[in-house]
């Protein structure tokens, strides 16, 4: 199987800059009421790499990206965000973000894409993607649109800035969804299984464009079904297992080299041969 060149991953975060990763996770733990989905797990970011998350549904993949991104509370452990720890007031099940500014402060440094694509139908593309730049950060129309033409022309979709959600294809709306989570020019993105709601044929193209920001250094966390793209892209694939970390490593070490009996189960289900 393909996996990143090693270099480039050295390329893309040069070992002079600071060494503080964008995104850090220690410990955490996360429950539903009784259900506990995230039994301590620590991971981190580092700028310009790409983590990618897989392991069987249920494992809590999704609830792992939703506390990075400060969309669900926690109940132990830190998340640090360049280095910078999240406050927290309460404990346990009362456990809640201290800082609303701080929270809205990373929160919009961090964009997600998600499945489901979640752009807003009753407008065009080009607003789908001017908005939250315009209404949550305050930035200028004129030059958030300019930036917008450029994100939408870069994911390969410039010709369709009037048009609405509906009138394209999924490979179509889930590359806007991309354009407009650059548009926030974000520290980091984060990825929920961005290909597993298209077609086969259309995975193809939002994988090309994901890869092409991979290439480009920037830092993402993607959870992924498709574990051909985790080995071509991820500097470092974290396997999740019933809320726990149960192996992780380089793309090459993890698929060419699985150790834990769960992990190469997981693979041997998931990977075509
Ligand atoms: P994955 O993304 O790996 O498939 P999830 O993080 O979505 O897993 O879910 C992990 C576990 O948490 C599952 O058992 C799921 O049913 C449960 N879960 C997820 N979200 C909620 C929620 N909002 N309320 C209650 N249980 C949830
Ligand atoms: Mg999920």
């Amino acid at each position: 199987m393909l996996t990143k060149d090693s270099n480039s991953a050295d390329a893309a975060a040069p070992v002079t800059a600071a060494a503080t990763p964008v995104i850090e996770i220690r410990g955490l733990h996360k429950a539903y009421g009784d259900l506990e989905v995230l039994k301590g797990v620590s991971m981190t970011a580092p700028r310009g790499h790409v983590v990618s998350l897989i392991g069987s549904s249920g494992s809590g993949k999704s609830t792992l990206l939703r506390c990075a991104n400060l969309l669900e509370d926690s109940q132990q452990g830190e998340i640090l965000f360049e280095g910078e720890p999240i406050a927290w007031k309460g404990t346990g099940l009362n456990r809640r973000p201290a800082d609303r500014k701080q929270l809205m402060r990373i929160r919009t440094n961090l964009s997600m894409v998600f499945q489901q694509f979640n752009l807003w139908s009753h407008m065009t593309v080009l607003e789908n993607v001017m908005e939250a730049p315009v209404t949550v950060l305050g930035r200028d129309k004129a030059e958030t649109e300019e930036r917008a033409r450029m994100y939408l022309d870069k994911v390969g979709i410039g010709d369709k800035c009037d048009v609405y959600p509906a009138q394209m294809s999924g490979g179509q709306q889930q590359r806007a969804a991309i354009a407009r989570a650059l548009c926030m020019e974000p520290k980091a993105l984060l990825f929920d299984e961005p290909t597993s709601a298209l077609d086969p044929e259309l995975e193809q193209e939002v994988i090309r464009v994901i890869k092409a920001l991979a290439e480009e250094g920037r830092t993402m966390l993607i959870v992924t079904h498709d574990m051909r793209m985790a080995a071509d892209i991820s500097d470092h694939v974290v396997f999740l297992h019933k809320g726990l970390i149960e192996e992780e490593g380089a793309p090459s070490e993890l698929f060419g080299n699985p150790k834990s009996e769960r992990l190469q189960q997981f693979l041997s289900a998931t990977v075509p041969a």
